[in-house]
């Protein structure tokens, strides 16, 4: 069984979390001033990458927070997780 470890909790089975799609995606500051492209892009564009993903989840089973992941989609090991509002640990790119 993938253990994923919880911020807030420490290591918990699969089984307690919740997949909450892709991290750090920010909702533009004036949506009306925002293009209707730019406004379709915010709600439905998302990266599918092979390899390392930023993603928010959920230990909807446990403390019920939200937190961010980075995990590998090729091999689905989670390479760090890390609390909302913390910088991804990588420095990769945040939209
Ligand atoms: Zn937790």
């Amino acid at each position: 069984m993938l253990l994923i470890h919880c911020p807030y909790c420490g290591q918990r089975p699969e089984l307690e979390f919740r997949h909450g799609g892709q991290a750090h995606v920010a909702r533009p500051a004036d949506p009306s001033a925002t293009s209707i492209d730019e406004w379709a892009d915010y709600l439905y564009l998302r990266e599918n990458p092979k390899g390392l993903h930023a993603e928010r989840w959920r230990h909807v089973h446990g403390c019920g927070r939200f937190f961010n992941a980075l995990r590998d989609t090729t091999t689905d090991v989670f390479v760090s997780t890390y609390r909302c509002g913390e910088p991804r640990p990588d420095g990769g790119s945040a939209r």
